[in-house]
């Protein structure tokens, strides 16, 4: 089989309502939901599909990628993500190309990506995750809303070592519900503002806060994502486990933070930071190392299957399911023909070939390539 067509478009969709104030993006109303598409063509007919976020109208890498990819197998991932280490030099990560390949090697063999790594169909329990910082009276309904669709946890984000006080107040009136919160300390998009920075000590401060809270899951990313040592100083210091690593880049860094003992919980995404294969790789030196692994997903709804196969792929025992109204399933499915809807806080993976998804002739048709 060959590769011989790249295409990609910029998708676009409005955030319906109010804007969203994503914690990632500091003082910035999001009011558009944009990605690129990347579309792999083959001469046997097949089709596949990775995606990575985008924004500011997009950034085009189409006539690099086809110089690269064309006329290479699809089935070679590792061949071709040798020769995609050069396009991330200057543009974008391999990894968001890489999840049409293992898209078109499952259509190929007639089978779910989960199935090419020899796991089965899963439910796997959602946990709900936010993407605001919001005080205590308006995230409490937010948290009662999930609870009564069937989620049995939920992940808060918060900006300052004060925000204590919010997850404070989230756990006294929910006081069973799992708790993770995300302190979003990895790493930032300064398009507008700076993000509020963390000194070590403002960390163990808020870790501190935490094990008096009780019952939190995780506290993920507290420090810059390549501050392994620190991460590990952490780790030492406090009982809350420590995740992070969503937009780490590459096998390697997730070796670091294995190697530094950096952190309980590894949260590669596979179209972020790892790819599909790698990401599966990750997952596994974790779990041999009695660590865990609970990949980010929140990109779109192609990112979103690919951390689904690899979850169900490795036994996952959660999935991040991006749930912050207004950016919902539909906003972030907008590209799919069917959004990805959770089932009383569980989801299983698509179990049509490859990614399972399906992107409906007029998306491409309405996208600027
Ligand atoms: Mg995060």
């Amino acid at each position: 089989m060959q590769i011989t067509g790249v295409n990609q478009y910029h998708l676009d969709s409005p955030v319906e309502g109010d804007a969203f104030y994503p914690t990632w993006i500091p003082g910035y109303p999001q009011t558009t939901h944009e990605l690129e598409l990347f579309e792999i063509e083959t001469d046997e007919g097949i089709t596949g599909y990775g995606a990575s976020p985008s924004f500011a109208g997009g950034l085009d890498y189409e006539d690099p990628l086809s110089l690269f990819l064309l006329g290479e197998d699809p089935h070679d991932v590792d061949g071709i993500l040798r020769k995609l280490e050069t396009v991330n030099l200057v543009g974008p990560r391999p990894w968001h190309i890489e999840l049409a390949l293992w898209d078109i090697i499952g259509k190929d063999a007639g089978k779910p990506v989960y199935e090419l790594f020899g796991a089965e169909r899963a439910e796997i329990p959602c946990y709900a995750s936010t993407g605001e910082r919001q005080p205590a009276d308006e995230r409490i309904p937010y948290v009662e809303q999930r609870v009564e669709e069937g989620f049995e946890a939920v992940k808060l984000r918060v900006t300052e070592v004060d925000d204590i006080e919010t997850v404070r107040a989230v756990r006294e009136a929910f006081p069973d519900l799992t708790l993770m919160v995300d302190a979003n300390k990895g790493w930032a998009v300064r398009v507008m503002e700076d993000e509020v920075e963390w000194s070590f000590s403002d960390a163990l401060e808020f870790c501190r806060g935490l094990e008096d809270v009780g019952g939190i899951a995780w506290l993920e990313e507290p420090l810059p994502r390549h501050d392994y040592d620190s991460y590990a100083r952490l780790r030492e210091k406090t009982d809350v486990p420590i995740a992070g690593g969503e937009f780490n880049n590459g096998r390697h860094q997730f070796r670091e933070f294995i190697e530094h003992g950096s952190l309980d919980v590894l949260q590669p995404d596979a179209a972020l930071a790892t790819g599909i294969q790698r990401a599966v790789d990750v997952a596994r030196t974790a779990q041999s190392h009695g660590l865990r692994f609970v990949p980010h997903t929140w990109t779109n709804a192609v990112g979103f299957a690919a951390n689904l196969h690899v979850t169900t792929a490795v036994g996952g025992d959660w999935v991040e399911y991006p749930m912050e109204p207004p950016w919902t399933p539909d906003v972030w499915s907008f590209m799919l023909e069917e959004s990805f809807e959770h089932d009383d806080g569980y989801i299983a993976a698509p179990d049509a070939p490859g990614l399972g998804i399906t992107i409906p002739e007029e998306v491409l048709a309405a996208a600027d390539d």
